[in-house]
């Protein structure tokens, strides 16, 4: 089996039988379907995605990005056909009648339908079976179309990691898909589960990396780079706090003591610190909102621990007493010393010299405190030390000279000299 992408036509063995697999060297990839399937979820991610700005959920379905195929999304809210018209994509998928390339989206956790099945329910489910005529858990939708696609994309934290429906005391043994479908499994591209989490996760974030799987697929791009989680690596490799707007207050030792206020949100229960996500560098929807943007705290939706990891999510994480302890003590410092290069930079040379700013709009003190004075020599000091426009350096020494010629001569000698 080839391992650059391109793979001859084979079979991909299964329950039952050898599924056909489509052979990526058949020609130009110009559509490939998406199978949407939803298990233990609350639909948020589908929410999520259609909010979704760069690229948008239209754009990939009506193929207008160049390079990238035409997406033929099959998607149990979205699309227009429903009953046995919008399940036969499906069962065409399921027995390899497709004749087309097709990747797996999985939004929410796939619950053990071997519980429910005990007692002749199910926990999810969609479609019915031809023969018996009852409803086929999303579970096994999975479990049946997962070894013929290309890629099976995991979006969302419940069906990234299991979530909240597989938080500790859940009746379901819910889990991720990845759990689900095993260390072993690879789609026909040889990929492992990519996972995008997030509860919900950021809407470019899903169409980002659908995007990006597809132009692998259609070979006018290399394979994204993913972690070690699966993960799209450019977009979970820093923590939330790195990007977040509130940081600054952080390192200066200033915290809200309650929701509505700007400083840091870490004493109201904040882990962004230790937390993998881009929501607040990018986001939520158009570059706007996003939590600690809009004045929520991170409660780790993105981790594969959550929620119990992060729970109770009303009290501040044990490791701030510590941090948040430095920050204070050091922080008030650095806050002075940051004011007063701040007052400094607020005026020119001039201003400076006159001790007054003729400002219009209000009265602003043009005295310099003699405590700026004294920490604004040693400032200017440090500042210039080992350049060449260090004060009484030979460099401005030379350029006062030379100001100075060209005052005695005055300007018409020079030019006359011309
Ligand atoms: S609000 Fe959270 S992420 Fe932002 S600076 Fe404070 S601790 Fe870090
Ligand atoms: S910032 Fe925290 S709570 Fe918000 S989406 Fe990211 S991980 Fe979830």
């Amino acid at each position: 089996m080839a391992t650059n992408g391109k793979r001859a036509q084979a079979e991909v063995p299964r329950e039952g039988g050898y599924l056909p697999r489509f052979g990526l060297d058949q020609g130009p990839i110009t559509e490939v379907h998406a199978f949407w399937l939803a298990g233990m979820s609350c639909d948020g991610c589908s929410i999520a995605a259609v909010g979704a700005k760069h690229p948008t959920v239209e754009q990939l379905i009506s193929g207008t990005i160049p390079g990238l195929p035409k997406v033929v999304l099959h998607h149990p809210v979205l699309s227009v056909t429903a009953g046995e018209r919008f399940m036969k994509a499906y069962h065409d998928a399921k027995n390899g009648k497709l004749g087309a390339p097709y990747v797996v989206i999985q939004e929410g956790s796939v619950a053990d339908e071997d519980i429910a099945g005990a007692f002749g329910g199910y926990w999810s489910a969609m479609g019915a079976n031809h023969e018996t005529g009852q409803p086929i858990p999303t579970a096994h939708w999975l479990r049946d179309l997962a070894p013929g696609a290309a890629a099976v994309i995991a979006v969302g934290t419940c069906a990234t990691w299991g979530g909240i429906p597989a938080a500790t005391g859940n009746l379901t043994n819910s889990m991720s898909v990845m759990d689900y479908l095993g260390k072993d499994y690879l789609s026909t591209l040889g990929l492992p589960p990519v996972n995008v989490p997030g509860c919900a996760p950021l809407g470019d974030n899903i169409t980002e990396t659908v995007a990006s799987v597809l132009m692998f697929l259609a070979g006018v791009g290399p394979l994204p780079e993913f972690d070690e989680l699966g993960r799209p690596a450019w977009m979970f490799q820093s923590t939330v706090h790195r990007g977040c707007v509130r940081a600054g207050n952080y390192e200066e030792g200033k915290f809200a003591d309650e929701y509505g206020q700007k400083e840091c949100l870490v004493e109201l229960g904040c882990w962004g610190p230790v937390v993998q996500c881009n929501m607040v560098s990018r986001g939520a929807i158009g570059h706007q909102g996003g939590c600690m943007n809009t004045g929520g705290i991170c409660i780790g939706c993105t981790m594969p621990g959550f929620p119990d990891a992060f729970a109770p999510f009303y009290k501040k994480p044990p490791g701030t007493l510590v941090s948040s302890t430095i920050s204070r003590q050091t922080g008030s410092f650095v806050s002075y010393l940051r004011k007063f290069t701040q007052r400094k930079g607020n005026k020119t040379t001039r201003w400076l010299e006159d001790n007054a700013v003729p400002s219009g709009w209000a009265n602003v003190d043009g005295n310099t405190p003699t405590a700026d004075k004294v920490v604004g020599f040693f400032y200017e000091k440090i500042k210039n030390m080992g350049t060449e426009f260090t004060p009484g350096s030979a460099r401005q020494k030379e350029l006062q000279k030379s100001a100075s010629r060209f005052l005695e001569k005055g300007p018409q000698q020079d030019i006359a000299a011309e």
